[in-house]
């Protein structure tokens, strides 16, 4: 931690939301890929939108192409997911991963209460939104820099309470979301599991999907 590291404390309905993401949801634990992809689509998407309503000048890394990548490390148990979408500022960060305000977690929440009362296992067809990365993830790390070429920052939580924001220098436009695995999720480190995940929920997505350098 550097001197510019600073530490925030999650709203308390966020607190719920992922108390109950990791210690009640690791049986759906397969939906963390599609929702990540799905935030990574939504960026490359925000960012189109900016791209056809600004100049190259007004736009950082205008040259990079819009894509979504996937890679493994099966040493360091770590799936990480990278789009070249809008990208979040500082602000952004605190705004958007602090508090489920701006979040679809919000009516999964509600949608969970009541599905609680019945069936478990409808849960992962609600989208959960970005903390269910915490489903398989035992720390996240964000590193991100918005399409206004701000200086990057990196977000680091463990899911328990705080999270850490810092500046974070180098960055391309976009956004990496970074999963160090908790035990027991190795398979998530494995291409044919990531393949099979991604073909199941995500065929979809409007934008290449590279996995391990492989265009799905
Ligand atoms: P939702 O996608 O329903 O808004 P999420 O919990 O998935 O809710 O994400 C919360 C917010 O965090 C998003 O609305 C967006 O503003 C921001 N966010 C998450 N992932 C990214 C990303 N890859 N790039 C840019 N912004 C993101
Ligand atoms: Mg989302």
């Amino acid at each position: 931690m550097t001197a510019a590291t600073t530490t925030h404390e999650f709203q308390a309905e966020t607190k719920k939301l992922l108390d109950i993401v990791i210690n009640s949801l690791y049986t759906e634990r397969d939906v963390f890929i599609r929702e990540l992809i799905s935030n990574a689509a939504d960026a490359l998407e925000k960012y189109r939108h900016e791209s056809l309503t600004h100049s190259e000048e007004e736009l950082f890394d205008a040259h990079v192409p819009l894509e979504i990548t996937i890679d493994l490390d099966e040493k360091k148990n770590q799936l990480t997911i990278t789009d070249t979408g809008i990208g979040m500022t500082k602000d952004d960060l605190l705004a958007n991963l602090g508090t489920i305000a701006h979040s679809g977690s919000n009516t999964f929440l509600t949608q969970l209460a009541e599905a609680a009362r019945q069936d478990v296992s409808l849960i992962g067809q609600f989208g959960v939104g970005f903390y269910s990365a915490f489903m398989a993830g035992a720390t996240v790390r964000v590193r991100s820099r918005s399409w206004d070429g701000s200086e990057g920052h990196e977000w680091v939580s463990d899911g328990t309470g705080t999270y850490t924001v810092s500046e974070c220098q180098g960055l391309h436009r976009g956004t990496k979301v970074i999963v160090e695995l908790k035990e027991g999720c190795e398979d998530y480190a494995k291409k044919w599991k990531v393949e099979s995940v991604i073909k199941q929920y995500s065929s979809f997505v409007p934008f290449p999907i590279k996995l391990e350098g492989e265009t799905l």
